[in-house]
């Protein structure tokens, strides 16, 4: 049996299109085993309206609670997609403690007040190789800051198609080492191929180097509309399996486990 998830969709809760039971039954068609939500989060920014307000996080969780215990069939996980803000450590822990969740899902959309992923006009007249620099930096931090079990789309730098002019090799050796070290997982997020990238991230060129650290993986859709639960999915997991891994993580109460795939 193939034992699929997919822990990052959004839903009303923040920028998704409808409420989470309206994912359910798409996530069945796609023969998933296990959905969870990650609205998004981002503390210590004006709030955006891709954002859900940090005070509805309670109803959220309680209201992912109450579909749970209604629910045969599917397992539903309860997540968050939290903004990595360097220097507010401290203060994300804090928030993040009283939680109840099954995972956290660690982003950089940041490079300082402006989102990478607004439009294409933030990369107008500015050192391509200088920016994905910076933001890997900036992943680099999300993962040592031990705040996050999972990285969101860890090179959405990729997101309007500019491209370096160098070997960015060594930026994803050293992002997977540093991910090994800190136990954090990679997801292969298939909404790139949505975007104008058209692809997935990380990119696939370097797909390899993960497998070769040793990265822990799962396959998400980040879906914002229950029509996208899942998409891409048989692509994705035969892309893994070409590159040789087996294994995905599947979270619990932010306790991670492998399981064969
Ligand atoms: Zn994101
Ligand atoms: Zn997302």
């Amino acid at each position: 049996m193939i034992y699929r998830t997919d822990y990052h969709m959004h839903s009303s809760f923040s920028d998704g299109r409808s409420v989470p039971e309206d994912y359910i039954a798409p996530a069945l068609a796609a023969g998933l085993k296990e959905i969870g939500f990650s609205e998004h989060i981002t503390l210590f920014k004006e709030h955006e309206h891709w954002n859900m307000y940090p005070a509805n996080v309670f109803s959220y969780i309680n209201h992912l609670d109450y579909i749970r215990k209604n629910t045969n069939h599917i397992k539903i996980r309860t997540g968050l997609e939290v903004d990595f803000i360097e220097g507010k450590e401290k203060e994300t822990r804090a928030f993040l403690a009283p939680l109840v969740l099954d995972y956290v899902i660690g982003s950089v959309h940041y490079l300082g007040e402006k989102t990478v992923d607004f439009g294409p006009e933030f990369y107008e007249g500015k050192n391509i190789d200088k920016l994905f620099e910076s933001y890997f930096n900036q992943v680099f931090n999300a993962v040592s800051s031990g705040l996050f079990d999972i990285i969101g789309h860890c090179d959405l730098i990729r997101i309007y198609g500019y491209k370096p002019s160098v070997d960015l090799e060594p930026l994803y050796r050293k992002l997977a080492r540093i991910m090994k070290k800190y136990d954090v997982v990679f997801e292969v997020n298939t909404n790139g191929r949505n975007r104008p990238l058209a692809d997935f991230y990380p990119d696939r060129r370097f797909l390899n180097i993960f497998h070769e650290e040793n990265v822990p993986v799962c396959v998400n859709s980040d879906a914002h509309m229950p029509a996208r639960v899942g998409q891409y999915f048989d692509e994705a997991y035969d892309l893994l399996r070409y590159m040789g891994f087996t294994e995905m993580a599947v979270f619990e109460k932010r306790v991670r486990r492998m399981i064969p795939f």
